[in-house]
């Protein structure tokens, strides 16, 4: 399968990874949006939100846990952060394997662009 982040899961293509257990493997993003920010991805594919399944609900929330104890080792944890994901292309999915960026480090505002 023509994934990247599949490529990545499988050490075909270089990250700078900062987590992996035996469902989810955490990464830095290449085009960092804040200072900190980390991918979290299953290391199963799944290419949108629109793909899961209830039998996805163990994976999805072990990515979020994740993504909290990220936050915490990065020192962002209290201060706040950003957990996003994005479905399909007018939320400007670019990467089809589903995926939660953290990002932290900054002042996020709101609304999002
Ligand atoms: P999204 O737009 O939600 O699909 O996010 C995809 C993210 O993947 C973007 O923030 C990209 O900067 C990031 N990205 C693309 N290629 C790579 C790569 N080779 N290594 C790390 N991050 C990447
Ligand atoms: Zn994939």
């Amino acid at each position: 399968m023509d994934c990247l982040f599949c490529k990545i899961v499988n050490n075909e293509v270089p990250a700078k990874i900062v987590y992996r257990d035996d469902l989810v493997l955490a990464f830095e993003d290449i085009n960092p949006q804040a200072p900190h920010h980390i991918l979290i991805i299953p290391q199963k594919h799944i290419s949108t939100i629109n793909e899961l399944t209830s039998e996805d609900n163990e994976l999805i929330g072990h990515m979020v846990q994740t993504a909290k104890l990220l936050a915490k080792e990065l020192n962002v944890a209290d201060e706040g952060y950003r957990l996003v994901m994005n479905c399909n292309a007018s939320a400007g999915q670019t990467v089809f394997h589903v995926h939660i960026h953290l990002m932290g480090g900054r002042r996020f505002t709101w609304p999002p662009g």
